[in-house]
């Protein structure tokens, strides 16, 4: 486990959701990054079970998906990846995420929400978005393509009860698509992710025609 379990202390989890189809080493020096500047002890990769917004796209089978997650987060004994998304199955909604992890850890776990600029500010239209403001602090990263613009900032600011901070991180233009892409054209993807999960993909076959 994370060793979250001194009640005498306050501790700060950081939870990065995310299709990771597959993981990639955007997500992980995302994560890192997020955890030094915010002093989190422990980082949970939550893979989707069933993506909302990805409903019309084909999505790896969420055992692969949690399997490389495992994978790639070994080696951090500050990470771990959890199935929580995977088993409750349904379609999936962060507030539910939120809610069952709120459950789950005391009072003394604060919960910082971690997310790419892509994401951050689409929050405000997700399910429940002021439940979720209430059960998380938000921390939008800085993300290749996708700008942080103060005017959005402002609009977020304007549009939600959201503790939202903003945090810029290395410039990593790599996401999920270009890994599958990549596959899928023959090419490769070592160090665009972990070796285990590079290897996994291999032994499956996965992102194939
Ligand atoms: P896809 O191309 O399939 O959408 P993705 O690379 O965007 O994949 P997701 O699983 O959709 O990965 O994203 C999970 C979270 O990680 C989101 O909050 C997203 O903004 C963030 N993220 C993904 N890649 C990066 C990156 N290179 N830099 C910063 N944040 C990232
Ligand atoms: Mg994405």
């Amino acid at each position: 486990g994370l060793g979250l379990d001194d009640p005498g202390r306050t501790y700060r989890l950081g939870i990065m959701g995310g299709t990771f189809d597959p993981i990639h080493i955007g997500h992980l020096a995302c994560a890192e990054q997020v955890r030094e500047a915010y002093s989190l002890d422990a980082v949970i990769f939550v893979p989707a079970g069933n993506p909302v917004f990805k409903r019309d796209q084909r999505v790896t089978d969420a055992a692969d998906r949690l399997a490389m997650c495992r994978l790639a987060v070994r080696s951090n004994p500050a990470f771990d990846a959890s199935a929580i998304e995977i088993e409750r199955g349904g379609d999936t909604y962060t507030v539910d995420t939120l809610r069952q992890l709120r459950a789950h850890y005391p009072e003394n776990v604060e919960l910082y929400f971690i997310t790419g600029a892509d994401a951050v500010f689409s929050i405000v239209k997700w399910r429940e978005s002021s439940a979720i403001a209430k059960l998380a602090k938000l921390i939008g990263v800085t993300r290749p393509g996708y700008a942080l613009s103060e005017e959005k900032k402002r609009f977020l600011a304007e549009q939600s009860d959201f503790s939202v901070s903003y945090t810029e991180i290395t410039a990593l233009a790599i996401s999920s698509s270009d890994l599958r892409a990549r596959v899928r054209a023959g090419k490769s993807i070592r160090y665009l992710t972990m070796q285990g999960v590079f290897d996994y993909v291999n032994e499956r076959g996965l992102y194939g025609e």
